[in-house]
């Protein structure tokens, strides 16, 4: 992999390792050794600026782990999680499939390294089903027929893009909708959204340090991130900071301050 390729399935694909990419830095913040110099380079100066990016990372994963559990423990059986990551366990599908063994997750990223490692170690359960599409959901057409392939359109989806629209600067509201509209009635959208609300200076930078890097990123406001939600019932505590969504699940990342996290987390239901 020195040169920045590798083969996945006997085809090449070009990781880019001389040019930052969002999971890899993502993946630094979190303590992982899937990233390359020019990411961390890129994940260095983030922190210069923002020195909360490591633990706003812990807190989006905490955040993503409690929905998941609480969506299947509510029975939601089917999870399409796009903007996945590298995996950092325990990832979606552990959760999931640890309250429901026989719960089906497809995941989605267009990044090829998440794929190049999802391979290896997304392994689920045997009742349960584990997938994973090298999708961009800037395309969601083309998303959308591979999940098909593996989760039933007629009964309730998980649908979840945690820290992924903010990559998405200018389309994020018209590619959710066209995602919801896909899904049917009991299904749930989880979503969470760096905002400049908390520490609109230090996110400031932080975006400009991403633009930069090649990674142009967008923050959006509380009434920007409750938009997404628009005609599905958002379930309580509605839109609020990542550590405060149901706290008390885990209690893990409770101590972490709104600032520290700068990021929204909500979850709907379609009436
Ligand atoms: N959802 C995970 C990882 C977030 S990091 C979590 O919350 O912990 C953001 C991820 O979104 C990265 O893996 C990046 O590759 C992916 N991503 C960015 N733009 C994307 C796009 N247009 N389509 C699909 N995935 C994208």
């Amino acid at each position: 992999m020195t040169d920045g390729t590798a083969r996945i399935d006997d085809v090449e694909v070009n990781l880019d390792i001389h040019l930052a990419h969002s999971a890899r830095m993502y993946d630094y913040y979190l303590g992982g050794t899937t990233n390359f110099p020019a990411d961390r380079e890129a994940a260095g100066r983030a922190l210069a600026v923002f020195p909360y990016a490591r633990t706003a990372a812990r807190a989006n994963r905490a955040f993503m782990r409690r929905s998941t559990k609480l969506l299947a423990e509510a029975g939601i059986r089917q999870f399409l999680d796009i903007g996945t990551g590298i995996p950092t366990s325990p990832n979606l599908h552990e959760v999931a499939q640890s309250a429901a063994p026989d719960a089906k997750i497809v995941y989605a990223d267009n990044d090829p390294i998440v794929l190049l490692h999802a391979q290896a170690l997304l392994r689920g359960t045997e009742q349960g089903v584990t997938a994973y599409v090298q999708a961009d959901v800037r395309a969601p057409g083309e998303l959308l027929d591979a999940a098909r392939g593996i989760l039933d359109f007629t009964r309730p989806i998980a649908l979840s893009m945690n820290a992924l629209l903010h990559f998405v600067p200018s389309d994020a509201h018209r590619i959710t909708e066209g995602l919801k509209a896909q899904l049917p009635s009991g299904s749930a959208l989880v979503i969470s959204h760096v905002t400049p609300d908390f520490a609109p200076e230090e996110t400031a930078r932080l975006i400009q340090v991403y633009t930069a890097a090649g990674t142009p990123v967008a923050a959006c406001t509380r009434d920007e991130v409750t938009r997404f939600f628009t005609g599905w019932d958002l379930m309580e505590p509605g839109v609020v900071a990542t550590p405060r969504w149901y706290p008390e699940l885990a209690g893990d990342t409770e101590h972490i301050t709104d600032a520290e996290a700068s990021c929204y987390g909500a979850v709907a239901i379609r009436p």
